[in-house]
């Protein structure tokens, strides 16, 4: 403990410890405690926190700027639109209401003109979008007349959307004056109304230029040929229609395989301007380690058909005779049985042959009876794709490799001519049965096939190795394949 002036002058920390009673109230508490100095020096500090605490607690004002309380409506305006929860009666959105600055107008201004589109209906007219947009009665037929010289107005696809400019108006109960109308009437065809300065519609052609090269995609199977063409970008239209065409000769519950491989050629149309639109199925070919089915379509009888390379029909059609240049000794109908000696259906048509003549299939099909038949003797029956099941009897013997469950095309030897069964001589008796009932063979129902011969089978063949020749697109169409649906 220091005491003496000389020391004061030398720290000033020491001041508080060497002067405790020198009348301050400010001591070093840690010295001397309990003493009367102390004491003061601690009932001064005390005295000082609550001066602090009070001041700190209860600080004075500041001076703001006040503000004029706002009227009711502007009050609630500004609630309309502060944003605040509903439950704390938020009314975001609503109406502002009218300040005083606000005052009517005598005529609402009007827009100088209109630009809208619209669209064409499914079940709708060229009048009725335009006059839905507003379009006046006489600037509908005025238009519709004009546009008649270069469209079929009633040809139009739903979808077609109008491009309108409605003009300025003399007065309110009026309607706008069209100014102008553009729409694409077809692919390859846009079509521009204006008004001229003379006060009178004009309509202008404007020629859009198209690339109508078939597009070519092919592929694998894989898990569903089905999902497999869709993803390679053929529109479902056409993927349902490669399977219906080659259907008549592809088993496609079965006979389809993983790795088989599919090439298929459609009529495509691309406007310049961007957008395309998918026709026919125009060849097809579907090949694996089992099949190669190769098909392509020719207009023939003004319908579109599909041809295998060959020029035969991918149609199942049955041929007019199982023999060849056999006479056909007995009809089909009533007739006096030369066994049974009494009047009996015959159900069949009888072809009379040499013994041993070759008997064709009529048609492909899967054979579902080779053997003896009682009074038809040694008999053969196949089923066709289209259901329809042809039978051969009275044979001398079978054809190669025909057993139940063998597959036979047209014109594939079944058997033989012979008088096996209740046959008073060789012929050979046929029979065709639709959903199980005999029917004339030669009845007009029954599919024919057609074929492709002479020039036409040439022109088909060159046709069909063209498009062969097309480079796949399978990258040009993903996503045209996702708006054709
Ligand atoms: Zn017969």
């Amino acid at each position: 403990m220091y005491k003496g002036a000389a020391l004061d002058e030398l720290s000033p920390f020491a001041i508080a410890a060497t002067k405790p009673s020198a009348g301050t109230f400010f001591v070093d508490l840690g010295n001397d405690i309990g003493s009367s100095a102390w004491w003061r020096g601690m009932v001064s500090l005390v005295v000082m926190l609550v001066a602090a605490f009070l001041l700190a607690t209860s600080p004075a004002k500041l001076p703001t700027r006040a503000y004029a309380p706002l009227p009711q409506a502007q009050m609630a305006a500004l609630a309309a639109i502060s944003i605040a929860p509903l439950s704390a009666g938020g009314r975001t959105g609503a109406r502002v209401a009218p300040t005083v600055l606000v005052q009517p107008l005598s005529e609402t201004p009007e827009r100088p003109h209109i630009e809208l589109t619209a669209e064409l209906g499914s079940v709708d007219s060229f009048g009725g979008a335009l006059r839905r947009a507003g379009v006046s009665m006489a600037d509908i037929a005025e238009a519709t007349s004009l546009i008649e010289d270069f469209a079929e107005i009633g040809n139009l696809k739903p979808g077609t959307e109008f491009d309108i400019v409605l003009g300025r108006r003399s007065d309110k109960t009026q309607p706008r004056p069209l100014d102008a109308l553009s729409f694409r009437a077809a692919l390859d065809l846009k079509i521009d109304v204006s008004r001229g300065n003379d006060g009178k519609l004009f309509a202008r052609r404007i020629p859009i230029r198209i690339d109508d090269t078939p597009l070519r995609i092919t592929g694998m199977v894989g898990d569903s040929l089905y999902k497999s063409a869709r993803a390679a970008g053929l529109p479902s239209r056409v993927v349902a229609n490669f399977i219906k065409a080659l259907s008549p000769r592809v088993n496609f519950q079965r006979n389809v395989y993983a790795s088989d491989e599919f090439d298929v050629v459609v009529a495509h149309r691309r406007a310049e301007t961007g957008e395309s639109e998918t026709g026919d199925l125009l060849y097809a070919r579907l090949a694996g380690p089992k099949k190669d089915l190769e098909i392509a379509a020719w207009e023939k009888g003004g319908k579109l058909e599909y041809f295998l390379p060959d020029g035969k029909g991918v149609k199942e059609g049955m041929s007019a005779t199982p023999v060849r240049g056999a006479r056909e000794s007995s009809g089909f109908g009533v007739r006096n049985h030369p066994i049974l000696k009494r009047t009996r259906m015959h159900k069949g048509l009888d072809y009379a042959a040499r013994a041993g003549s070759p008997i064709e299939a009529t048609a492909a099909g899967t054979v579902i009876f080779a053997g003896r038949n009682g009074g038809y003797g040694n008999q053969v029956r196949v089923r066709h794709a289209n259901g329809i099941v042809t039978s051969y009897s009275h044979m001398k013997d079978f054809g190669p490799g025909i057993r139940s469950g063998a597959h036979v095309n047209q014109g594939d030897k079944v058997g033989y001519v012979g008088s096996t069964g209740m046959s008073t001589g060789p012929h050979l008796h046929y029979e065709v049965l639709v959903a199980g009932r005999a029917v004339n063979p030669k009845s007009q129902t029954l599919p024919t096939g057609l074929e492709l011969t002479g020039g036409e089978l040439r022109q088909f063949q060159s046709q069909m190795a063209r498009l062969r020749s097309l480079s796949p697109s399978n990258d040009d169409v993903e996503d045209e394949a996702a708006n054709a649906g």
